[in-house]
């Protein structure tokens, strides 16, 4: 297909179509020139490739896996692999144009790529997982690499799925190349942090916006789509500030106790009973009344779409922290802005995973590790440093945080094109 074709197919609606709009509308706040502009519309690479798995029963199954590379002009391409039934090669470029974005914000120097396997993990052996994850790092060997476009966890995808690539790269290779993902277990150069820095980073966020809008911790309460890696982790360090978690939900629904359900709690019941639902002393609750409850942060930390025209009216949170990528569409956004939530967007909220997998591959590459006190605080000092760009920038322009996020972004990515000039 055509990358026209697959641009224009994506101009109806989708994440694709949300990445688009917010790059279109940067470009006219920030007055970005054309060339650039029409640049930056498309990604510079994308990799379709089959991936034959034999499966435990005997029989084979050919599956679908993407890479997309959207811009390397800060530097290497970065960003996760996901694997689920629902990907796209859509879905992928969108998910890599906003990985560039999320790289320029917290000012780290990388560009943004995405990857993505069409399958159903949840019923995949592990030894099916493994083969399908090596075959499609196979495939993926001439594009990937430490100084090229280094892979990192995402939807269903975790520090095994990590250790089975970085072994796969260095089986090819002939050496060790440990750099080549991040979200690695700690024993082959992971860096301490790595597992809670999304959800770390989306806290520090909060705790900013809470501070700038005047809302006291002590008596907060908070509800969070998508209990998984991101939005438990965004849980369990907000719970230590004061407010309270009202409700939390996952793929199978959600709980609701207005009083406030203990985060350690769910995350012990989630990990025996494998879902959040039936937790005792909560109610049950279906996602879209979790994201309709009134409360001070709404995180919404599963995917995409989450809040869209439909539903955006309906929220009545006084702040969303975008833990997922791209959960709310374009139309959503005004809505959101109409009726005064303030959003702390998905490319500055959700930017800690991808700055300490930044501090992975630089102390991979320096083979020099630091204490988990020494990444924090480094987060820390670059998640505050962009919260406060970005809110300055949405002050000077009176813009929301995600025009604001978005200019900075498309800013730093222009300049560096700017003075690399179109090659040839
Ligand atoms: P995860 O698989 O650990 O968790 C996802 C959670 O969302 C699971 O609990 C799942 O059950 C739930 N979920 C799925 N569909 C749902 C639905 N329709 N309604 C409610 N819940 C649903 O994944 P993760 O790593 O936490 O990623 C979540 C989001 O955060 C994704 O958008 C991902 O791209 C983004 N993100 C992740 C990282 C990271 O470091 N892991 C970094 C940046 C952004």
């Amino acid at each position: 297909m055509a990358m026209e074709e697959i641009l224009s197919d994506a101009a109806l609606d989708g994440p694709l179509h949300a990445a688009l709009t917010q790059l279109d509308d940067a470009a006219k706040l920030i007055g970005l020139d054309d060339a650039i502009h029409h640049k930056l519309r498309k990604p510079k690479r994308v990799m379709m490739v089959s991936i034959p798995t034999a499966m435990d029963d005997g029989s084979t199954q050919v599956f679908t896996g993407y890479r997309a590379q959207h811009s390397m002009e800060r530097g290497p391409c970065k960003g996760g692999i996901r694997y689920h039934p629902d990907v796209t090669i859509e879905e992928v470029i969108a998910l890599a144009m906003w990985m560039t974005w999320k790289c320029a914000v917290v000012n780290i120097p990388y560009g943004g790529a995405k990857g993505g396997v069409v399958c159903n993990p949840k019923e995949m052996s592990v030894g099916e997982l493994e083969r399908m994850t090596r075959r499609f790092t196979t495939e993926l060997v001439e594009v990937i690499g430490p100084e090229k476009d280094i892979p990192a966890p995402d939807v269903y995808t975790d520090a095994q799925t990590m250790a089975w690539i970085m072994d796969t790269y260095s089986m090819q290779k002939g050496y060790s190349v440990p750099a080549v993902v991040t979200g690695k277990p700690i024993a082959l150069g992971g860096s301490l942090g790595r597992e809670a820095a999304t959800g770390r980073g989306c806290v520090f966020c909060i705790r900013e916006a809470m501070r700038r809008l005047e809302i006291p911790m002590d008596g907060a309460k908070f509800a969070v789509q998508g209990f998984g890696n991101v939005g438990a982790w965004a849980a369990r360090l907000l719970e230590p500030l004061g407010p309270k978690m009202m409700a939390a939900s996952d793929s199978r629904g959600g709980v609701y106790n207005p009083d406030g359900i203990p985060v350690l709690d769910l995350v012990k019941h989630k990990e025996e009973t494998g879902r959040v639902g039936g937790f005792p002393g909560a109610d049950d609750i279906s996602n879209e009344e979790l994201l309709e409850l009134e409360c001070d942060v709404l995180i919404p930390a599963a995917l995409e779409n989450a809040i869209h025209e439909g539903n955006a009216g309906n929220i009545k949170a006084t702040m969303v922290a975008e833990g997922a990528n791209g959960p709310t569409t374009p139309d959503a956004q005004d809505i959101l802005n109409d009726n005064g939530v303030f959003v702390i967007p998905d490319i500055l909220a959700n930017s800690g995973g991808v700055t300490v997998s930044y501090f992975e591959w630089v102390q991979g590459l320096q083979a020099y590790f630091w204490t988990e006190d020494e990444v924090n605080e480094r987060l820390e000092r670059i998640m505050v440093r962009a919260f406060d760009e970005v809110y300055a920038e949405s002050q000077k322009r009176s813009v929301d945080m995600r025009a604001a996020a978005m200019a900075v972004a498309v800013g730093r990515v222009a300049e560096a094109q700017a003075m690399r000039g179109i090659y040839p």
